[in-house]
């Protein structure tokens, strides 16, 4: 039985420390935030992800907690759709395993899985790390230190075991040029259900996301240098208010929205991009060892794989940490790889920066109504090109007590 430390409870944390328990290890999660985060933002879910989850007995929970988003709406400055398409291509290409859920949400049921068989701490973290010949010494900020076998960065884009492991976040993040920020709000209106609905000025861009229980979310990505998201909330407030101030369609109500938002997510659209991924018994999964960036559109289910990878190679290794780190990344670097390419491809397309360039980003939208185009765009980003490894998972088993769904899975054979 080794001991885990694993830094993080967002998506990618509770996932290994299910694994790792599912494999006969011992995790113990600590997050800095006092609970599990709430609200934030959507994400799309799909692919191995959705896999992952599926072997964890969980997708029912999903789609429950999720939507299924029937139409990408592009409007202009008085609402009217410029262009957009039926979100139908995804579903057929997935075969109907695609949903679009808030992060908080998938998180949470992630951590459901894992309570009552892994101990947690909240509102703490790391603040130190030794590593010696049989372990790693921690030194948790309201805690004593305590001696772990291996140490595992799950804590996302600003990671400190990154910090703390391999240097400053500086030496491996690329800023792509592009903040983000979304806000929840109550009972806005009007309510497009199911519809993502965008607009764009060069370099802005604003997105309106109808969610249950009246509520209403807004995603902003405006082109900026990063400095501002070291700012107080209230200068972020009025960075969004400067940027969009001469904003059309409903941008005027939207802004207005921002006083009562009790959270705003402000971030710098960022990759991480490391050489290695693990340094003796330290390793780094989801977005801690290489965001992809919102701009991906599956950082959630990377995290869950570059978890479920680490766990099952941890495993097949029989804990011997160096082999299973050597594995783990093997398996990945290159579909990462790929993934950020791809990522850093899009960001001119997402928010592009000129007039000439967000007609030029319409008129190719507008081409996905042509039968076929859609599929044959959106065909290359959407299959995964990896296979999930199957790995034994002898204790898996004792988990399927809390597990959500019915799962007919039982111990896997290696592949
Ligand atoms: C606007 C936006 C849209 C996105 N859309 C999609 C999408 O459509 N599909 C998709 O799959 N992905 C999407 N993503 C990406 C996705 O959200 C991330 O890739 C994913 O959340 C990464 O999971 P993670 O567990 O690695 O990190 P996180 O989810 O960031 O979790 C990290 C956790 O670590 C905790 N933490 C931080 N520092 C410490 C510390 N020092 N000590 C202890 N705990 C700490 C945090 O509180 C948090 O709980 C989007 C991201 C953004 C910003």
């Amino acid at each position: 039985m080794k001991t885990v430390l694993i830094s993080g409870a967002g998506i990618a944390g509770p996932t290994l420390a299910f694994w790792l328990r599912a494999a006969g290890f011992q995790p113990t999660l600590v997050e800095r935030a006092p609970t599990l985060r709430t609200g934030g933002y959507v994400i799309d879910f799909w692919g191995l992800g959705y896999e992952i989850a599926e072997r964890m007995g969980l997708t029912t929970a999903i789609n429950r907690a999720g939507y299924h988003v029937q139409e990408m709406r592009i409007v202009d400055d008085r609402g009217q759709r410029v262009a957009g398409f039926g979100t139908g291509v995804f579903t057929e290409l997935t075969n109907g395993r695609y949903v679009t859920l808030r992060r908080s949400d998938l998180s949470r049921l992630l951590f459901e899985k894992i309570s009552g068989t892994t101990d947690v701490i909240f509102g703490d973290d790391i603040i130190g790390l030794r590593q010696g010949q049989d372990g790693v010494l921690v030194q948790l900020r309201h805690g004593e230190e305590r001696r772990f076998d291996l140490t595992i960065g799950a804590d996302g884009l600003h990671s400190s075991i990154r910090e703390l492991a391999f240097g400053p976040q500086r030496q491996f993040e690329k800023h792509l040029g592009y903040v983000v920020a979304a806000f929840e709000v109550d009972g806005y209106r009007p309510r497009d259900e199911n519809v993502y609905l965008m607009y764009g000025k060069p370099g802005r861009m604003l997105g309106r996301f109808t969610l249950r229980n009246d509520r209403t979310l807004f995603l902003f990505v405006l082109a900026a240098d990063g400095d501002v998201v070291a700012s107080a909330p209230d200068q972020q407030k009025a960075k969004l208010r400067e940027v969009y101030g001469d904003c059309g369609w409903e941008c005027p109500q939207i802004l207005q929205r921002l006083d009562g938002a009790d959270e705003l997510y402000f971030d710098r659209v960022s990759q991480i991009r490391m050489a290695k991924w693990s340094q003796g018994r330290v390793a780094l999964v989801g977005d801690a060892a290489f965001c992809v960036s919102l701009l991906a559109g599956q950082g959630s289910a990377l995290a869950m794989i570059s978890a479920y990878i680490l766990a099952g190679e941890l495993a097949a290794a029989g804990g011997r940490h160096a082999e299973a780190f050597g594995n783990y990344e093997a398996r990945l670097r290159s579909y990462i790889d790929t993934k950020q390419r791809g990522a850093e491809r899009l960001a001119s397309v997402f928010a592009p920066r000129t007039a000439a360039g967000l007609w030029f980003r319409n008129q190719v939208i507008r081409t996905f109504a042509v039968p076929g185009v859609a599929r044959l765009v959106a065909g290359r980003d959407i299959v995964d090109a990896l296979r999930l490894p199957d790995y034994e998972w002898p204790f898996q088993n004792d988990l399927q007590s809390s597990v959500t769904d019915n799962w007919g899975g039982g111990t896997a054979a290696k592949s």
